[in-house]
């Protein structure tokens, strides 16, 4: 109770009021957000817990891929752009709302001429191109699932996501374009299959260059071949129970074995078209580009799902953010006239590396504000974003979820009113969202303390299970502190009720009798202006329990010295005080980071303790993991030799 009041506290009487709706009869502000959406039947209960599961809008009927696309063109929004694809070496092609449902009525024909039913799985990977956000339309409005694997996973990672689904059908092309160069794929999918032989029936291939791909006869066939066994067969929707799956998804994370959340026709659908309304303010006028890939979650809700819900266009684009040059961003900005972008900080230090000059040249007065997720922003990379780049025109807007949410929790309500930006923080739990910062123990803490973010009850867009695994679910997300979802985050509310995260709860650095996030010594490193990106871990250390080891990679235009990381070393201690003690300091090119762009710092500390990394599957270079050794070996044999001068 003293944390709600407190969270209150800062928050204008619009985004006020509607908080206080939500917490006090949540049915009904979760009932009002259905109620904007089509619905075959009107659900007969809007919410009904079977902990740890739950069930939203019990017995209403509708179908999420319907609502992108039949429902517009039946309302006369047809002839709107509903799409726009773009990559990197200048192609694009446009559908229109009507243009769209009929690509997706069509493939939706050829799965059912391939046998797909209701129910059913199917794999897609396959680089953000239209055909495969067609297909995921066309999965979703005949009842099947989709299960994405994001195309630039490896044979491996793609078998285990493959067995885990149980796909019967897998999706590909031949290639994928990515920094100049054609990246093949097929060659990655037979290395895949040999891996898990019986799961998969039928490949098809989306032949983009034209040129003769190795097809295994019997089992493969190209895109065209495809779409003619819908000849004869229906591309009309199903009716989907509210609960009834829409798809399932691995989760970012690393462990072997893949954890699949599943996300519904109708809670899901809710609760995605709710958060584009109030958190991203989506209106049908937009030109919105999330610049992620259909690969991740952000891919599903926020290129593909949201934005055609809310009527808006929605730019896919295949590629790489700095290519062919670093100015390529707000080239586009001008070029299709976009009005909002949704990306993530680690694209923003990208971009930071190579300084303000490509942010110049475009025409970027269309653009009317920034969301970014999926790490912390840290301060000095939203300073130079919204200050240096964006002369405070528009706001950058920092806010937090996860696959398992589906859309976002923590946010700043941009949809309802603005409301001032704390750089640093992820804003304020949005309307709806019960949470609340606990120790491990299950104690709620008070403004300030630093502890897990566990979230109080469901949204709707809440993975209600995790595919196959209803036990696992359970354990490792409602049970660690009973009652709780718990989120894995560490964190804290402040007096305003403003979240502030400080990185994954598990690589919290415990020093003397501190407690510091990575992201907070990340964060102190960013602030001196060389610095381009920083990855901290926790070394243990006799004395204090741990110190810190930081990897720190630069900006253009620096390079190493001795000075320069003591100059870095007083940056920390300015910062943070005394209690951030820095073991040692590494220069990198790279920081080991994950494909979907988040830093892995269990590789820093697998290296500093010179352990094997694990499982680094979903690794984005693997060459990092090697540099970062590389810097460790040097970095150990300095400090030897330093101690042996110093016994001398
Ligand atoms: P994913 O499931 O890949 O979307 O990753 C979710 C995780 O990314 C969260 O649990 C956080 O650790 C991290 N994350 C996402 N957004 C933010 C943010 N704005 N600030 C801090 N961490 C974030």
């Amino acid at each position: 109770m003293e944390q709600e009041r407190t969270i209150m506290q800062a928050i204008n009487p619009l985004v006020l009021r509607e908080c206080e709706a939500a917490r006090v009869d949540p049915d009904a502000y979760w009932e009002r957000a259905a109620e904007q959406l089509h619905w075959f039947r009107r659900w007969d209960r809007v919410f009904e817990s079977n902990a740890p599961s739950f069930r939203w809008f019990v017995g209403g009927e509708t179908n999420l891929a319907y609502n992108c696309l039949d429902y517009h063109v039946n309302r006369g929004w047809g002839g709107h752009a509903a799409l726009v694809y773009a990559n990197e070496r200048g192609e694009r092609r446009t559908f229109t709302y009507a243009q769209l449902r009929f690509e997706v009525s069509r493939v939706a024909a050829a799965l059912r001429g391939m046998g797909v039913e209701k129910g059913d799985r199917v794999t897609i990977y396959m680089p953000v191109c239209p055909e495969a956000l067609i297909l995921m339309l066309a999965t979703v409005r005949i009842g099947a699932l989709h299960s994405v694997v994001f195309a630039g996973f490896g044979a491996g990672a793609l078998a285990e996501r493959v067995r885990a689904s149980g796909s019967g059908l897998l999706f590909t092309a031949d290639v994928t374009y990515r920094k100049g160069t054609d990246v093949p794929l097929k060659g990655l999918v037979d290395s895949a299959l040999d891996l898990v032989p019986s799961v998969v029936k039928r490949v098809i291939v989306l032949n983009r260059k034209g040129e003769a791909v190795p097809m295994k006869a019997g089992r493969d066939i190209e895109w065209p071949e495809f779409l003619a066994h819908g000849e004869g067969h229906s591309g009309e929707h199903v009716p989907m129970e509210s609960n009834e799956p829409a798809y399932i998804l691995a989760t970012s994370g690393t462990t072997a074995k893949p954890k699949l959340v599943v996300h519904t026709h109708g809670g899901y659908q809710v609760g995605i078209h709710h958060m584009g309304r109030i958190c991203y303010g989506i209106t049908p006028n937009d030109v919105w580009w999330a610049t992620s890939d259909i690969g991740w979650v952000v891919g599903h809700s926020y290129i593909v799902y949201a934005p055609l819900l809310l009527g808006a266009t929605s730019i896919a684009y295949e590629g790489a953010l700095d290519h062919p040059g670093p100015d390529m961003l707000w080239r586009l900005v001008e070029e299709f006239g976009i009005t909002a972008i949704f990306t993530s900080p680690t694209a923003v230090r990208l971009l930071m590396r190579y300084g303000d000059e490509p942010t110049r040249g475009a025409d970027i007065s269309s653009l009317n504000r920034i969301f970014c997720a999926g790490e912390v922003l840290n301060s000095p990379a939203w300073e130079w974003l919204q200050k240096q780049v964006l002369s405070d025109r528009i706001p950058v807007i920092d806010h937090w979820w996860q696959t398992e949410t589906g859309g976002p929790m923590i946010g700043n309500p941009y949809g309802i009113s603005m409301l001032p930006i704390k750089p640093g923080s992820a804003g304020i739990p949005l309307p709806g969202v019960e949470v609340e910062v606990m120790s491990m123990e299950g104690t709620p803490l008070p403004p300030g303390e630093k502890g897990i973010l566990v979230v109080r009850r469901p949204i709707p867009s809440l993975t209600p299970t995790l595919w196959g695994e209803e036990e696992r679910y359970g354990t490792d997300y409602w049970d660690r502190i009973p009652g709780v979802y718990f989120t894995g985050d560490a964190a804290h509310i402040d007096e305003d009720g403003y979240v502030w995260f400080a990185g994954r709860a598990d690589e919290v650095i415990k020093i003397a009798a501190h407690r510091l996030g990575t992201v907070e010594v990340e964060t102190a490193f960013m602030q001196h202006p060389a610095v381009a990106e920083a990855g901290v871990t926790g070394r243990p250390d006799e004395l204090r329990g741990e110190v810190i080891s930081a990897f720190v990679a630069l900006k253009q235009g620096y390079e190493p010295s001795e000075e320069l990381r003591r100059e870095l070393l007083q940056t920390v201690r300015r910062e943070l005080g005394p209690i951030a003690v820095i073991g040692e300091l590494n220069f990198v090119d790279t920081l080991p980071k994950t494909r979907s762009g988040k830093i892995m710092r269990r590789v820093f500390k697998a290296v500093i303790q010179d352990r094997d990394p694990g499982d680094i599957t979903t690794i984005e270079d693997e060459g990092s993991v090697e540099e970062a050794r590389q810097a460790w070996r040097q970095m150990k044999a300095e400090m030897g030799q330093a101690s042996a001068e110093g016994g001398r």
